[in-house]
């Protein structure tokens, strides 16, 4: 690929270069290469979009949904067909190794797969004899124009925690894909059009500030998903919702996991591993904090400095590499900064991954697994979110403690505990704040029937993507109230 490379639009069913004063480059972050251009298109672009997938809103919600689904169950062979290429572009354009491209468009497709069940997702209520001869329905109906703004660190997955069940429950759409990563959208958008939507249905516009502020204000827009940081997050939500739409807005993270005495350390360590490793730590479920409770302090300290000096760092396209390259130099040097100001508030830098040499990746965005010891819990760096290979260490005596750490943090997308005792599952299940919990698990990345729980500053809405909330977030209840007086009709 080369400059030449420019991302395009995908409006009313054509491929548009758009007329952006601007540009930037697409660069592969662990070999610095040039992959292509994208543009930072105008408002006056995302106002075509909105206005054609208006314009095909009426003929898609009359579609019935058994027909709608017709194109997501051609989309899911599609996606199959193209697994390997879109999981190469994946790690192409965002560093990840080809392993977690594979697992993220995996994840994506199980999305469309459970959207084709919206025939019966999207049914509504009926009521007979609410009165004498009076009937009540309650039905679902699309909402009209839907648009996702996406983060990063999942080219491919992101948009399916939406897309799918807004099309399926006849809403049109409109992808506002990360300028860091606007390759993989391009390959998705040819199979969109390869699927046959009908034009209008789906859109993308490439872009930045400019395209997501016209998403925001755009008056046929109704409803907004968004995957981002905390600020970008909340800011979304105060002005989608200042202008009437509905918002759902998942913001960032920091994730604590407890380790108590009792845990399988060898288990436990492995998955605590790959959980702040994976991805380099661009996870928005990367463990971030490890608490230690008693006695696994030092058991555990041990195994995961171990964990995180043998694990294998380079490009993500050579299969043995367990983990690639951060999404880019800017993020390399941010990152390298908080690990020193873990440092100078008091941490030991127990495992030092930064400035590595990577053997014929010199120019690549790297750092190796990175290990903070005895991290201040009172400083900053115990509640920053880092977004990279980073796991911080922190030590107390009880459950309790534990618990209160993870409940003092502002964030609340992901809390784990490692133990062998039920009750303490239990325990922490009922009052750790965050909206996924793993009991023994790492990553606890809700399937794609059930909601991606975040909580506090990690969301900002009501109702999450995926699954049954990603329905009633795309629908609009109706509810009908009914008399048929016999003397009304004819006799028949
Ligand atoms: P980001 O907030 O910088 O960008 C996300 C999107 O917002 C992009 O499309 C970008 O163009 C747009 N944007 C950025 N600044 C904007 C502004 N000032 N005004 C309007 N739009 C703006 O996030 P990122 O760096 O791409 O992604 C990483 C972040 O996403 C991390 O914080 C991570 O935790 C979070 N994340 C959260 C989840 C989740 O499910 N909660 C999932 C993945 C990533």
């Amino acid at each position: 690929m080369s400059t030449d490379n420019v991302m395009l639009n995908y409006v009313n069913g054509a491929w548009r270069q758009s007329r952006a004063a601007e540009y930037l480059d697409v660069v592969n972050p662990a070999t610095a290469e040039l992959m292509g251009k994208v543009p930072l298109s105008p408002a006056a672009e995302v106002n075509e979009a909105a206005q054609a997938a208006a314009a095909a809103f009426d003929s898609w919600r009359r579609t019935p949904a058994t027909e709608r689904i017709q194109y997501l169950f051609k989309l899911k062979n599609l996606l199959e067909d193209n697994f390997e290429e879109l999981a190469r572009t994946i790690t192409l354009e965002c560093g990840k190794t080809i392993g977690e491209s594979r697992g993220e468009m995996r994840r994506a497709i199980e999305n469309v797969e459970t959207a084709c069940g919206i025939p019966m997702m999207m049914q509504g209520d009926f009521s007979e004899d609410i009165a004498r001869g009076i009937d009540e329905l309650m039905i679902r109906q699309p909402v009209g124009v839907a648009a996702a703004i996406c983060p990063f660190n999942f080219p491919g997955m992101i948009v399916f925690w939406f897309m799918p069940y807004a099309l399926a429950c006849g809403n049109t759409y409109i992808v506002k894909p990360s300028e860091k990563v606007p390759l993989t959208m391009q390959k998705i958008f040819k199979l969109l059009a390869e699927a046959g939507f009908p034009k209008g249905v789906v859109n993308l516009v490439n872009g930045g500030k400019e395209a997501v502020d016209a998403l925001l204000d755009h008056p046929a827009v109704r409803a907004i998903s968004f995957v981002g940081s905390t600020p970008v997050a909340r800011y979304i939500y105060g002005r989608g919702a200042a202008n009437g739409k509905r918002v759902q807005a998942q913001g960032g993270a920091k994730n604590p996991i407890v380790v108590l005495p009792d845990a399988d350390m060898e288990m436990t360590t492995r998955i605590t591993a790959d959980s702040a490793f994976g991805c380099a730590g661009q996870r928005c479920l990367a463990a971030s904090v490890a608490v230690t409770v008693g006695e696994a302090r030092r058991t555990f300290t041990e195994a995961i400095a171990e964990a995180a000096v043998s694990r294998i760092t380079g490009y993500g396209l050579d299969e043995n590499v367990q983990m690639g390259a951060l999404i880019n130099w800017q993020s390399r040097d941010r990152v390298a900064k908080l690990i020193q100001q873990g440092a100078d508030e008091g941490a030991k830098v127990l495992v030092d991954g930064r400035s590595p040499t990577i053997a014929n990746y010199e120019n690549g965005a790297f750092i190796r697994p990175t290990i903070l010891q005895d991290v201040n819990p009172a400083g900053e760096i115990a509640r920053t979110e880092i977004f990279g290979p980073v796991l911080s260490l922190i030590h107390v005596n009880t459950i309790d403690e534990a618990i209160a750490f993870v409940n003092g943090g502002q964030y609340g997308n992901m809390a784990c505990l490692f133990t062998g005792s039920g009750a303490a599952a239990r325990k922490f299940r009922y009052e750790a704040q965050a909206g996924n919990i793993g009991i023994n698990i790492g990553v606890a990345a809700p399937m794609a029937f059930f909601p991606f729980s975040g909580w506090k500053e990690s969301f900002f809405g009501a109702l999450h993507g995926q699954g049954r909330h990603a329905v009633e977030f795309f629908t609009q209840t109706k509810v009908v109230v009914e008399r048929w007086p016999r003397e009304w009709s004819r006799a028949f």
